[in-house]
């Protein structure tokens, strides 16, 4: 037990070591998962899209339990590099809670938010660099063409962004995704959200500040195959709905109200045929509105019990992820050569 207390004791004191270590211009963060083929390639990329910002600059690459070598590339890189802190995390959370973590860990007064596959040209980094000195908050990633998307997900995209723009309060634009880059500030009141169920971009919209969209193509993936397969893609839209919304709850009141008016004109009609003498005995209007009532009232449980599942689960309290392993060359020397900016 010691042990194990001793070891998250000695986490959260790199974590804050690197926390509080010289603060630098720019952090890119990338979640990793089964993305071996292509970490070469994303390294490259993006050090040479990092360049012009000279020595200040961290490339937080997050490893989310992948099954194959993507944590061995991502050390090997972090061993040889000072610019690379590589995060393994003790299991495959998830790319929200990846993403989260590099969050966390990461240092720079900017920050610039890329996925591993490329899909997200790097070298969008200058020019949404240029925008943000313009004076704004974020600068996300607005996808005007998407290659190599099936039409079922572009077309469920459109459809799932319209839902939850009618259902939500908070203006989350549709059309983008995680890509983005975002000020410290953004940063810091993102990092105070403690939520668990993350929906980023929205999370990011909630927060407000100045942002301001930047329309670009999405490539396809530069190698290996999407982790969103539709089960997944469907679990985050949940998660983005209840997040922002509770109108589903109130769907309880609004079918209740409905099925009322319903029930009071049918009511009406069965006195006016008794008055008649017309009581034949009606099996099939009783069945359908049993059956009716019966599978409304289990859809509203089932809403019900999301919300309340979901209570449950952030009543816990528990930590969003566990880090098994940090490794920075810059962290471990203590300092980084360059003076501190910002
Ligand atoms: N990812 C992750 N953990 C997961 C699934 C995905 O860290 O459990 C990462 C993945 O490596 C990639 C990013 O999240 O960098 C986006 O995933 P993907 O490209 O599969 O999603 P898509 O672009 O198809 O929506
Ligand atoms: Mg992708």
């Amino acid at each position: 037990m010691v042990g194990v207390r001793e070891e998250l004791d000695n986490l959260v004191r790199l974590r804050h070591d690197i926390a509080d270590g010289p603060s630098i211009a720019l952090s890119v963060v990338v979640p990793c998962y089964n993305e071996d083929a292509g970490i070469d390639e994303l390294y490259r990329r993006v050090s040479a899209a990092c360049e012009p910002y000279g020595e200040t600059y961290e490339i937080v690459l997050v490893n989310d339990g992948s099954s194959d070598a993507t944590r061995e590339k991502i050390f090997a890189l972090a061993e040889r590099d000072h610019h690379i802190v590589g995060i393994d995390l003790a299991r495959n959370y998830g790319h929200q809670i990846a993403l989260s973590a590099g969050l966390e860990f990461c240092r720079g007064q900017r920050i610039f938010i890329l996925d591993a596959d490329l899909q997200d040209p790097p070298e969008l980094l200058g020019p949404m660099m240029a925008k943000m000195n313009e004076g704004y908050d974020v600068v996300y990633g607005l996808r005007e063409e998407r290659e190599g998307e099936s039409w079922f997900k572009l077309a469920s995209a459109s459809l799932f962004y319209r839902i939850l723009g009618k259902l939500s309060n908070v203006g989350i634009p549709a059309n983008t995704g995680d890509f983005r880059l975002i000020s410290r500030r953004t940063l810091d009141h993102l990092n105070a959200m403690p939520e668990r169920y993350r929906f980023i971009r929205g999370m990011v919209s909630w927060i407000g500040l100045r942002q301001c969209a930047f329309p670009y193509r999405r490539h396809s993936r530069f190698a290996g195959e999407t982790h969103y397969p539709l089960r997944k893609m469907i679990l985050f839209a949940i998660d983005a709905v209840t997040s922002f919304s509770v109108a589903p709850l109130r769907l309880a009141s609004h079918l209740g109200l409905a099925f009322g008016l319903l029930g009071m004109a049918t009511l009406a009609y069965t006195i006016f045929a008794w008055a008649l003498g017309d009581v034949l005995p009606g099996w099939t209007s009783l069945a359908s509105i049993t059956l009716i009532l019966g599978s409304i009232q289990l859809l509203m449980l089932g809403i019900f019990g999301e919300y309340l599942g979901r209570m449950y689960m952030e009543a816990k309290r528990r930590p969003l992820f566990i880090v098994n392993e940090v490794v920075s060359r810059a962290a471990i020397e203590g300092t980084q050569k360059e003076p501190a900016h910002g």
